[in-house]
């Protein structure tokens, strides 16, 4: 998965650093939550001072994760972070590939630091933004190929339950509890591996995906009936919420995170487009199965990217003009993908 150069890359790096600041992309996931802290437990263990530090607040579904208490978000305590950042002696990139995904503030801040740099992640068509690249689009998660690098590196045994439990998390919600992005058979060995460490894996997945609040549920259930707008020619969904919408559930972030999952259990739709008012922008996700590329309509037409099959973006438009564009281009993309 990983090269024994690029191993020794990352060892040297490590072993000449005593503080390290961890910083995955804005608008943190599961993934780049979970591994940004995965990290940060191991390489305690390993004698290290790493600090987490993440763009943009992370959402609630996230807050039980071990260690989070020590994170500092950039946005909310802009001077702490960069003091933190400039003062280390690495900084290791998490689960984002271009500086554009850590929010335009902080981009400006970090991609001018001339400070030793790590990247470590699974998206496509990496910048080169880091001195030790390590880019693997076949691992399941950045969750599995940390874990994956730490154990190359000879430090499994730093990976103690805590970190189990973040690297964990970052795979079930990176693949859907196995669902998607799944097929390769050293995801399972990771997951065997981590389990073995001894984490309860029924409470993760309880404190996952079983901890909805009522609103969130009602705010599901009002956007797949009312919401939802099928374009069978082109075997799509989409499905959109206003500013008013997500305030009348109460929305909390978070609420929304696999909404655009759900149109492709439809039969016959094979993407699907979602879009909500998110300050002052709209923010896109995109979901495919096989080998339609919504990263490529994202980048082209969202100013986003990702994988495959899950991607997102967003647009200075307002909601109509967002949808006219969606509704004008896919079509046209669609087309060209066939015919391909
Ligand atoms: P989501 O729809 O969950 O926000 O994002 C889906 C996937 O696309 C994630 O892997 C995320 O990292 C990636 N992604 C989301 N927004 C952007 C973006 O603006 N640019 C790029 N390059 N990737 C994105
Ligand atoms: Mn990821």
């Amino acid at each position: 998965m990983v090269s024994e150069k690029l191993i020794s890359a990352f060892k040297t790096k490590i072993e000449a650093a005593n503080t390290i600041s961890i910083i995955p992309h804005l608008n943190p996931d599961g993934d780049a939550m979970g591994s940004a802290l995965g990290l940060m437990h191991a390489l305690k263990n390993l004698g290290k001072k790493p600090s987490v530090i993440v763009p943009t607040a992370f959402p609630k579904f996230l807050s039980w994760l071990n260690g989070v208490d020590e994170i500092v978000v950039f946005e909310e305590n802009e001077d702490q972070a960069k003091s933190t950042i400039t003062e280390s002696d690495l900084l290791i990139y998490l689960d984002f590939n271009a500086y554009k995904r850590v929010g335009e503030t902080m981009e400006g801040f970090i991609a001018n630091l001339q400070l030793p740099s790590i990247m470590i992640d699974h998206h496509p068509y990496p910048d080169e933004i880091a001195d030790v690249m390590i880019s693997v689009t076949a691992a399941s998660s950045t969750c599995e190929l940390a874990c994956n690098v730490l154990k190359l590196s000879g430090w499994s045994q730093y990976i103690d339950s805590n970190a189990a439990e973040c690297f964990y998390t970052g795979i079930m919600t990176d693949t859907g509890s196995l669902n998607y992005n799944s097929s390769n058979p050293d995801t399972y060995r990771t997951v065997a591996d981590l389990i073995e460490i001894g984490i309860d894996k029924d409470k993760v997945h309880q404190l996952l995906f079983q901890s909805n609040s009522f609103n969130r549920m009602r705010l599901l259930g009002y956007v797949l009936s009312e919401k939802v707008t099928l374009i069978p020619e082109c075997k799509v969904a989409y499905l959109w919420l206003t500013k008013e919408e997500l305030e009348k559930y109460n929305f909390q972030p978070g609420d929304t995170e696999g909404f655009v999952n759900y149109p492709l259990s439809i039969e016959g739709i094979n993407a699907s487009a979602f879009f909500m008012e998110k300050d002052e922008q709209i923010k896109c996700s995109f979901r495919s199965q096989g080998d339609f590329p919504v990263n490529k309509f994202s980048e082209l037409f969202f100013n986003g990217g990702g994988h495959r099959n899950a991607a997102g973006g967003r647009s200075d438009f307002d909601m109509e003009g967002s949808l006219k564009r969606f509704l004008s281009e896919f079509p046209k993309f669609y087309q060209d993908f066939i015919k391909a």
